[in-house]
């Protein structure tokens, strides 16, 4: 087999074969096939797409470049949730303890920010101590105490995902919904669960601007799961506005904290019993979501998700007082406010820009190598719906630096409409795929 025939056999439209795909992906782990021909190879699926056998060779392939790890020996059911990222979106650090308190293993394997979008393991790192690279027995022993376990990539999962997600990084191929899936799909499949739960975010915020690409997406992620034998839903949901009022590492913590001490913004709260509910029912914990919401808002009530989520705080070596004095967090030395220009309502928030708003105040990387300020952030006083008075705060700026201010800012004030009425409210959960057989 050479790698330039089945470049062109894409090229033209053709289909690849099991074994085909299998060459490209291990010819690209072990370097017998360089990039500049990988990157041939990419550019063909974006603009040629992948019939769906081709889509589940390339995930599998991915898959099997690394390990898939094994917990057998746990006794419950193993699940997790993915999303596709969003400004706010920290449900994660919410879900994870709900979901193990009630009896389920989760062992979450997460990302870094990407963008204008946070990441997990950049929240938790700003609990002081928190260590996200635990060696594999560190993870193993983590999991079977608490039952949940949260850490980054390791060098074993999906190694072909690392090569092609850099090489797409640099040519212009992340934005094709079949790579998109089996990268994401080959590293959630290597934790070795039996189920997950995607949260697939559309809107201003997003990704997935439009909601047919997200629900797209969405099509293509529950199938290939689903042809895996693994449990999948996904639901599709709001990122017109942040989710929750708080933005920025520390800012996200404290509100999850929030919300496990039984408080929290309504839309936060909401948005994790569901993703909680669906985690429940497809881990056969319960029968229905109607259950599994119930038994959510329980685990937050008893205080049960609370004490696991100091449990891992505490087994992953970070401060386990901040669960009780969020102000031993990391905070900005400043804050300034951001005044509404007129009186009316909140009509629509941009929320990309928000998040770059945050980014640009230190939350996020401008390069990989960048380092984030775990302190900063925004917390809104306003969202959409919200009636404000002219000079009242529409949002809080945490800072360190002038610097920083000046352009965070700048891009704030164009960020709120302000309106005569109050806009209809709109579903935080649009849509749910793959749901039917479920319900
Ligand atoms: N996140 C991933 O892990 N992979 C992608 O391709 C896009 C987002």
């Amino acid at each position: 087999m050479r790698a330039v025939d089945l470049i062109r056999k894409k090229r033209d439209g053709g289909e690849l074969s099991r074994e085909e795909i299998e060459f490209l992906i291990s010819g690209a782990t072990h370097e017998r096939v360089p990039d500049y021909q990988m990157a041939a190879f990419l550019m063909a699926v974006v603009w040629r797409g992948m019939t769906r056998a081709e889509l589940a060779a390339l995930t599998e392939s991915m898959l099997n470049s690394g390990s898939v790890l094994d917990w057998t020996d746990l006794p419950a059911a193993k699940v997790d949730k993915h999303s596709t990222g969003g400004v706010g979106d920290k449900t994660s650090l919410i879900l994870a303890p709900i979901v193990a308190a009630a009896g389920l293993y989760v062992p979450m394997i997460s990302g870094r920010g990407l963008g204008h979008t946070g990441g997990t393991l950049d929240k938790l790192e700003s609990i002081p101590g928190f260590n996200v690279h635990l060696e594999m027995e560190a993870f193993r022993r983590v999991l079977a105490l608490s039952r949940c376990a949260l850490i980054g990539q390791t060098p074993e999962i999906a190694p072909a995902d690392k090569k092609l997600y850099a090489l797409r990084d640099v040519t212009a191929t992340v934005e094709s919904p079949y790579l998109i899936t089996a990268s994401i799909m080959s590293k959630k499949m290597a934790e070795g669960i039996d189920a997950l739960v995607l949260d697939v975010k559309t809107g201003d915020g997003a990704f997935m601007k439009k909601q047919a690409d997200a629900e797209y997406l969405a099509e293509l992620m529950v199938e290939t799961g689903t042809r895996m034998g693994k449990k999948i839903v996904a639901l599709i949901t709001d990122m017109e506005q942040p989710l929750g009022r708080k933005i920025g590492n520390s800012l996200e913590v404290e509100e999850c904290i929030e919300v496990l001490h039984g408080g929290g913004p309504a839309d936060l709260v909401e948005l994790s019993l569901e993703l909680s509910a669906w985690m429940f029912v497809l881990g056969g914990r319960t029968k229905t979501v109607n259950e599994g919401r119930e038994l959510a808002a329980e685990m937050i009530a008893t205080g049960r998700a609370r004490d696991t989520f100091r449990e891992v705080i505490e087994l992953q070596g970070g401060e386990v007082r901040v669960v009780d004095d969020p102000s031993l967090l990391p905070h900005a030395r400043h804050t300034a406010h951001l005044p509404a220009k007129r009186s009316g309502f909140v009509t629509a928030i941009r929320c990309e820009q928000v998040g770059v708003a945050s980014m640009t105040l230190g939350g996020g990387r401008e390069k990989k190598e960048d380092s984030v300020d775990p302190g900063v952030g925004l917390v809104l006083e306003k969202k959409i719906g919200d009636a404000v008075q002219a000079g009242e705060s529409l949002c809080t700026i945490h800072y360190n630096s002038e610097g920083k201010l000046v352009p965070a800012t700048r891009l704030l004030a164009q960020s709120f409409e302000i309106g005569d009425n109050a806009p209809a409210a709109t579903p935080l959960v649009l849509k749910l795929i793959g749901a039917e057989k479920y319900s």
